[in-house]
């Protein structure tokens, strides 16, 4: 489901590709994925039921007007590269259309995967963090496991104990982050923390632990977020305008889809503007202009969006 031209990414050395090539994929995420009608969707849909839009080639029918059509919703996700390799490699480039059979275990198979992929996404890109280098080692070695387990046979995928596995990674992140964040004294710490609509304006929150954190239609306007950790934070319709992300730890694309900004958001230069953001500012006040504290900065980039059929 898709809207944005593919980013680049810091995941460019990973070992698979870890952005999503429409072209390539047999639709699993406009079959897989639920719909709620409501202000993401036009209509309600049924995981693993082919959408409406989805066309016998596989593209959709309405890719150059998702957001018009009412299916915004399309445009906010990324399956991080997971749908082509379920389609070309774990089924062998024959399709559900073609191959009924394999329809259950292939949707079945996709979003494991696919979760598998944004492990891989994050390991990537903290192997790119110079200050991490401790755990280095570490981190390649999960991503090797990683990628060896998305590799599997439908069957080994299907049998994986996925969340474990996760657990297993997020600490790695954690500990990865933590030594990139070490450089920012005062930090704050907003882990997993209730953030919804919080008036954090002008906020400094350089090298902040927000992983996890609902920030749903918070006011990040002018915020200062270098080297905040992003990981799994809830940025629906927060307010980007003006705030500073360019050293954002793990910003995915998906999270700036899915957020406000505006000509003046300062985004990691791998990642790409949303094309609905306004070309201008929207912020009553001007970016705030801060003095770096010298804080260690991570080589590289983030991540990737809700692509679109094309
Ligand atoms: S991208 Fe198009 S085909 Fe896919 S779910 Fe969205 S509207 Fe349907």
């Amino acid at each position: 489901m898709r809207e944005t031209e593919p980013p680049q990414d810091r995941t460019a050395a990973a070992p698979t590709p870890l952005q999503s090539d429409c072209r390539s994929c047999f639709g699993l995420c406009c079959v897989v994925l639920p719909f709620a009608a409501g202000a993401d969707f036009a209509v309600d849909k049924a995981a693993g039921t082919p959408c409406r839009n989805l066309q016998d080639d596989f593209g959709c029918g309405i890719h150059a007007r998702l957001r018009d059509s009412g299916f915004q919703g399309c445009t906010v996700y990324d399956c991080f590269g997971a749908g082509q390799r379920v389609s070309q490699v774990t089924f062998g480039g024959v399709s559900w259309r073609e191959e009924p059979s394999s329809a259950r275990p292939m949707f079945d198979v996709f979003p494991i995967v696919r979760q598998l992929h944004e492990l891989l996404r994050h390991l990537t890109e903290a192997l790119t963090f110079e200050p991490a280098r401790a755990v280095h080692a570490e981190l390649r070695a999960a991503l090797e496991e990683t990628d060896r387990l998305a590799g599997g046979t439908p069957e080994e995928i299907l049998a994986l104990d996925v969340p474990a596995h996760r657990a297993r990674i997020a600490e790695l992140l954690l500990r990865a982050s933590e030594l990139v964040r070490a450089a920012v004294p005062r930090r704050r710490e907003h882990r997993g923390a209730d953030l919804f609509g919080a008036r954090l304006r002008g906020a400094d929150l350089q090298g902040a632990n927000l992983r996890g954190a609902l920030l749903v239609a918070a006011d990040l306007s002018g915020a200062d977020l270098r080297l905040a950790d992003l990981i799994g934070a809830d940025l629906r319709d927060a307010n980007l305008a003006g705030a500073d992300l360019t050293t954002a730890l793990f910003l995915t694309q998906i999270q700036l889809n899915a957020a406000r900004g505006d000509a003046t958001t300062r985004l990691p230069a791998t990642l790409t503007r949303p094309t609905h953001w306004p070309e201008t500012s929207t912020s009553p006040a001007p970016a705030a202009s801060r003095k770096p504290r010298g804080a260690a900065r991570p080589q590289g980039g983030g991540r990737s969006g809700k692509p679109r059929r094309r």
